[in-house]
């Protein structure tokens, strides 16, 4: 990982509770900015079980490559850019996945939560500003006067060694079981559990043609009146996952031969090896606030989701993101503390985005009346020959980044910015509150190759279309905000021209880039004012 160039920072460390990919790509992002963090986690070590979170998303890849390890995500992972669905055994339709930019990652990309988690820890051990504590449990958060008070107990209690870690802050990336500290910290977590059962089997073994698609099936008839999911997964390893009855026991299929059955009406007649197998069940939740005081609450710990459409990591990895650059520019003095505010305000929204995206999916997978069973078997007896009736067909909407279109930090562009969500699989235009599409450009401090979002990721940035308009922005931002505010010229990040048209950039305009790389507004550059107000309401609400 590149370490910003920064100045030192001289304060104490963040604590991070639980060493989970959320934790850890949070106290990566925060080493990246220089602020130091002590992770702690009750595991006694990482223990690599199971394959869990196996799709990642471009936009969470791009993340990962800012701490060092999303080329190797997408190099050792599956690409996959076909989501096929089908009913019976009719072909509905097929999704593909558009890119506004010219990302080099690909779509989504398959590979095993262990391995992430792997990666991730490659390079907090090469980096001295993580320091990581497992076997310590988190038993308390208090907000003290000016800091956060967490009790830490070894997480064997015969062990001598609790103690009172006193920080600036504190992130609680604790997973799903975290009710004691939200509890503590008074910090709500409604939502539902669902009885259905699911029984995920991991297998090993050679199918041709199945390598680069995810198939999702409706009522095969290998699995009458409910579906079936497969993913690829490196080492031709392929994910099936199974919606199973209330009472399924695995053992006793395992034992009966059934389970074996149950994969060959799959796969056929083919050699294969379980290489790893769990039945889950799933609940849609969302703390009520993702920050309490000095504590910001992220991935799994904040919000459980359905999962299919892979929203859980992925959408972690956005809440570390959002975390880790308001912190740090909140503790290298660049923005007051309010900021920290518009973490809860725009990750609880998305949070909801996804929890509205799941459960709908989960109401037409796993109807639970009468009437919404009998619009799902409606909807899918139509679509096999209506393609209009395709639309409503639910197999799951995978994981988008959501837009801070509404956040207070974004500067309203009702011109550009497309109102609803467009269809599966497509990228939204690029606007204010909108990630910003990737490409090629050459670096301006290097000169060298590199890639739009990168040169971005640095911290405040302000992209100008036309080069007469530079040194206008250039004296429009100067000291309006303590934190330092990069303005680039298009022509010199971008010489071919050949990023403008994915951008969609009108002559005149100047672009307010957030250090997670989403536009938070376009305003015209020849306005000194408006560009002025524009970066100051990006790092203040
Ligand atoms: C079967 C399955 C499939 C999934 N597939 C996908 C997918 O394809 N894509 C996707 O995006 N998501 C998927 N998910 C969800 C994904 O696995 C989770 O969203 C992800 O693990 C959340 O990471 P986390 O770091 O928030 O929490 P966790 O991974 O749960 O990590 C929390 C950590 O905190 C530690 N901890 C807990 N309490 C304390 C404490 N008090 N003190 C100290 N340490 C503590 C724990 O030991 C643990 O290490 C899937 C989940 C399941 C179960």
């Amino acid at each position: 990982m590149e370490p910003l160039d920064l100045p030192p920072y001289t304060g104490e460390p963040v604590v991070v509770v639980g060493n989970g990919p959320v934790g850890q790509t949070t106290a990566l992002l925060l080493a990246r900015w220089g602020i130091p963090t002590r992770v702690l986690d009750h595991r006694p070590a990482r223990d690599l079980v199971g394959s869990r979170a196996i799709c990642q998303h471009r936009d969470v890849i791009d993340v990962w490559d800012s701490v060092g390890v999303g080329q190797q995500v997408a190099d050792e992972g599956v690409t996959w850019d076909l989501a096929r669905t089908f009913y019976r055994e009719h072909e509905l339709f097929s999704v593909g996945f558009t890119d506004a930019g010219r990302s080099p990652f690909p779509p989504f990309v398959n590979l095993s939560q262990c391995r992430t988690e792997e990666l991730l820890d490659e390079q907090i051990a090469a980096t001295a500003l993580v320091d990581v504590h497992w076997a310590h449990t988190a038993t308390e958060l208090r907000n003290a006067d000016q800091a956060v008070e967490v009790d830490v107990a070894p997480a064997d209690a015969t062990a001598e060694g609790a103690a009172t870690w006193r920080a600036p802050y504190a992130v609680v990336c604790a997973g799903a079981r975290s009710e004691p500290i939200r509890d503590c910290l008074e910090v709500s977590f409604d939502g539902r559990s669902f009885d259905d059962h699911f029984l995920i089997c991991d297998i090993r073994a050679d199918l041709p043609g199945w390598e680069r698609e995810r198939r999702f099936y409706f009522d095969p008839e290998w699995n009458p009146g409910r579906q079936v999911l497969i993913h690829p997964c490196p080492d031709s390893t392929y994910r099936i996952d199974w919606q199973v009855p209330a009472g399924f026991d695995v053992e006793a299929e395992a034992a009966s031969g059934a389970l074996d059955a149950r994969i060959r009406q799959i796969i056929g007649d083919v050699e294969y090896e379980i290489v790893w197998r769990s039945v889950y069940r799933f609940q849609s939740r969302c703390a009520d606030q993702m920050r309490a005081g000095r504590v910001l609450l992220a991935g799994d710990c904040a919000h459980l989701y359905a999962p299919f459409g892979a929203r859980g990591l992925n959408s972690g990895v956005a809440d570390a993101e959002n975390a880790a650059w308001k912190l740090a520019f909140v503790l290298r003095g660049w923005a007051d503390e309010r900021l920290l505010d518009s973490y809860h305000t725009e990750r609880r929204a998305a949070a909801l985005e996804n929890l509205d995206v799941t459960t709908r999916t989960m109401d037409f997978l796993v109807p639970q009346t009468e009437q919404a069973r009998r619009h799902r078997q409606d909807v899918l007896d139509r679509a096999l020959t209506d393609p209009a009736a395709r639309a409503d067909v639910d197999s799951g909407r995978l994981y988008e980044s959501f837009w801070y279109v509404d956040s207070a930090l974004t500067t309203p562009d009702p011109t550009r910015t497309p109102a609803t969500r467009p269809p599966r699989g497509q990228a939204p235009s690029p606007g204010a509150g909108v990630l910003l599409p990737d490409g090629p450009v050459i670096d301006p401090e290097s000169g060298r190759p590199a890639r739009l979002r990168t040169v971005c990721r640095r911290g405040l940035t302000v992209l100008v279309v036309d080069d007469r308009d530079v040194h206008l922005v250039r004296d429009a931002v100067r000291d309006v905000v303590a934190a330092p505010v990069a303005v680039h010229g298009l022509a010199e990040l971008d010489p071919s021209r050949s990023l403008l048209a994915s951008l969609g950039t009108r002559s005149g305009e100047a672009w307010v880039i957030r250090p997670d790389a989403a536009v938070s507004a376009i305003v015209s550059a020849s306005d000194g004012a408006a560009v002025a107000a524009a970066v100051r309401r990006t790092v203040a609400c």
